[in-house]
């Protein structure tokens, strides 16, 4: 008995240790829960802390190298135009991605999907459609670590893992991530950027989702708060957040908003960068140098043809590319 309790402490320990804190990591208000997983289960709790070993702390947070650099942490993007980025984490989810997918197409509108690998391997063709409808396909990391817990190898797997299970699926190279728990620090920042060429991408608009509020309180959230170059935080592995997704891509568009990528946002700011950041309501203020990604004058709402585009016309797979360095 004494023996197996010992085998049993020893494992948990080894899985703690493997796990570089996959739970418990949502002290910082700002970051997103465990989401994925059992979808109807709460967030997960905090598991009891076990002191790793010191040689295994060390390992832990040893060998990571520093990277010096400006990468880019993007929360929003200074557009003068009513554009914005919804996103999507912890997917693909065999049945709510689809129907989402569908919901784009429906109303011309693309969104970025922030991807676990471990999910893209068992769902590779969701990816390929995702990327061949024109949005597109971030890293969100395979196993949905913190990452600011992990060791650098462990780091360069999360990543490496999941960005070669996007080109597999897909063919499309990811050029954005979003740490899980939205967990972050300049020096991966700059990793990223130096070792992938990727951009960090957070979100300044929180739909909590998760917490399942109601479908309608998700919507009014993403809807009434969106501001030109708002990035919208939701997930696509909730049967509610689900639900909300029309009303929410409905009621942007009714705004006057246009539903665009986040690397094709990103491309409008650099494409004027002297564009102002408050925010403007009249589409008239773009600028002559937005045309290279500024779509026609926007049709009505709700359009179903694909021919009728009210967003630039280039696949994400196609947007520029925009540089993962920026000023902060
Ligand atoms: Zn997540």
């Amino acid at each position: 008995m004494k023996r197996i309790t010992t085998i049993s402490v020893l494992l948990a320990a080894m899985m703690s240790m493997s796990s570089c804190s996959f739970f418990g990591q949502q002290k910082n208000k700002a970051t997103e829960p465990y989401a994925f997983g059992d979808e109807t289960s709460e967030p997960a709790k905090e598991t009891p802390k076990k002191t790793p070993r010191p040689v295994v702390k060390q390992a832990d947070v040893s060998g990571f190298p520093t990277y010096q650099g400006k990468g880019k942490k993007i929360s929003s993007v200074p557009v003068s135009g009513k554009y914005v980025a919804l996103t999507f984490d912890d997917g693909p989810h065999p049945s709510y991605t689809p129907k989402i997918l569908d919901i784009l197409k429906k109303y011309n509108a693309k969104a970025t999907f922030f991807v676990l690998g471990s999910r893209v391997k068992s769902h590779p063709s969701i990816v390929a459609r995702t990327v061949a409808e024109g949005s597109e396909v971030g890293v969100h990391t395979w196993n949905h670590p913190s990452l600011v817990k992990c060791s650098y190898p462990t780091v360069r797997k999360e990543m490496e893992d999941t960005i070669n299970a996007i080109k597999a699926a897909s063919n499309y190279t990811p050029r954005t991530m979003r740490p899980p728990y939205g967990a972050i620090n300049a020096n991966l920042v700059n990793f990223f950027a130096q070792e992938y060429q990727m951009s960090t991408i957070m979100w300044s608009i929180d739909t909590n989702d998760w917490r399942k509020p109601g479908v309608q309180a998700v919507i009014n959230e993403a809807v009434n708060k969106a501001r030109p170059g708002s990035i919208i935080l939701i997930h696509d592995i909730h049967g509610s957040s689900y639900q909300a997704v029309e009303g929410i891509v409905s009621g942007l568009i009714n705004r006057g908003f246009k539903l665009v990528t986040v690397s094709q946002l990103m491309a409008m700011q650099a494409a004027a960068p002297a564009a102002p950041a408050a925010p403007v309501d009249s589409e008239e203020t773009q600028g002559a140098g937005m045309s290279q990604i500024s779509p026609e004058p926007e049709p009505a709402p709700a359009a179903t043809d694909a021919s009728s585009s009210l967003i630039p016309a280039l696949p994400a797979a196609d947007t520029p590319f925009i540089s993962p360095f920026g000023e902060q």
